[in-house]
């Protein structure tokens, strides 16, 4: 990949953090959104406990995390934007609410039922209680049911996931109480990874948990972000913490961290720039072939360490590991014919980014629609 990167200007850098600032008020969901997803949680719950009496019901995912910056969003229409920028947001909107729900259960309902039998027997009391667009994944690789609650027309993704989900949730919330420069840099990776299908692990390309975890990487090893799962409380050893045989332990009083200067951010870039670097980094720096992005260790680990045999056609895959569950390969979706259309698509950002060095032109939206 050879791009002019000389033409880029501070102006534009500038123009880009302008540019992702917007689209970022676009995205975030209102307050009024959060009051339906409440709604949702309440009949998603107590329809679910016509199938399993003692189900509790916990919200993990993008919508739990609550991604959102203050004051954003309510007056953004007001604000004089381009035609274009209000369909962003319509769409973006409507692409970015499904609310991720998992239930847990008494330990004895799983060893009765499979976890598809699981989804099966919750699919049709939510069928039964009139919730919409009832659908059973039983051979996803996580099981799921998803409906459309009849009330609200908020669309859910419920299965029976490990705890594991409601820590990472909680991790990657606690890296974006860190830095606001984290939360734009996902929305605009998570927009642009929508806009261009290659956000769709059912069909082979990475889930949105994948590229978050990408992103955190990145700011990692710029020194935007630290890591939060090596840094012990009282400067000791970390402590282990197990759940479903993975430690889940992390740092997460980020203020004290902060506060305390045990970590001080030592990068003073703009999102601008980072947006540029992210794209660059995952196009044509990041070693697919023998590394491994590791959140955990905030380091790139080697795939001949991890047991995590290397392949090149299949280079994508085996290159994002799960911060807790160390054996799971987040990029597992991606194979290879996909590979190329994900790789492609980090290069065609990438290069849009580079060239359009000119201020004015546009070049987020254009780089991610
Ligand atoms: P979207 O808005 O696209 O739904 P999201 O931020 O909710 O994005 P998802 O990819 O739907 O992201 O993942 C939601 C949650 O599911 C993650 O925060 C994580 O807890 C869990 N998760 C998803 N994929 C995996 C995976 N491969 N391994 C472990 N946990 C995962
Ligand atoms: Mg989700």
């Amino acid at each position: 990949l050879r791009v002019d990167e000389s033409k880029l200007t501070t102006e534009y850098f500038e123009q880009l953090s302008r540019e992702s600032a917007e689209l970022c008020c676009a995205i975030v969901p209102s307050s009024e959104e959060r009051v339906r997803q409440e709604v949702a949680f309440r009949s998603v719950l107590e329809v679910a406990r016509r199938a399993f009496p003692d189900a509790s019901l916990h919200h993990f995912g993008s919508t739990a995390l609550g991604f959102s910056l203050a004051n954003a969003g309510d007056d953004f229409l007001g604000k004089g934007h381009t035609l274009l920028e209000i369909f962003v947001r319509i769409l973006t909107h409507l692409k970015m609410k499904d609310m991720d729900l998992s239930i847990s259960l008494g330990s004895n309902a799983y060893d009765a039922y499979t976890p598809a039998q699981l989804v099966e027997k919750l699919g049709i009391v939510m069928k039964n209680a009139g919730m919409r667009d009832v659908k059973m994944l039983t051979r996803a690789r996580v099981p799921i049911v998803k409906i459309r609650d009849a009330i609200t027309g908020i669309r859910c993704d419920i299965g029976f996931q490990s705890k594991l989900v409601l820590y990472n949730t909680r991790l990657l919330k606690a890296y974006s109480r860190i830095d606001p420069r984290f939360r734009e840099l996902v929305f605009i990776v998570k927009y642009w990874s929508k806009q261009r299908n290659i956000n769709e692990p059912y069909f082979g390309t990475l889930s949105s948990y994948c590229f978050v975890l990408m992103v955190i990487h990145f700011l990692q090893i710029r020194g935007v972000l630290p890591c939060l799962q090596q840094i012990a409380h009282d400067g000791q050893n970390v402590p282990n913490i197990a759940i479903d045989e993975a430690n889940v332990y992390f740092c997460e009083d980020v203020d004290t961290l902060v506060s305390s200067g045990k970590w001080t951010c030592t990068n003073a870039e703009t999102v601008g720039e980072l947006v540029v670097a992210f794209f660059k980094y995952f196009s044509a720096e990041f070693p697919y072939v023998h590394g491994v992005a590791s959140v955990r260790t905030g380091s790139v680990l080697s795939k001949e360490d991890k047991g995590w045999t290397k392949d090149r056609q299949q280079e994508m895959n085996r290159s994002v590991e799960d911060p807790f569950e160390t054996t799971n390969n987040v990029g597992r979706p991606v194979d290879k014919e996909t590979l190329f259309e994900v790789r492609g698509e980090f290069i065609r950002a990438s290069k849009i980014l580079c060239s359009a060095g000119g201020v004015g032109t546009g070049a987020a939206y254009e780089a991610i629609l």
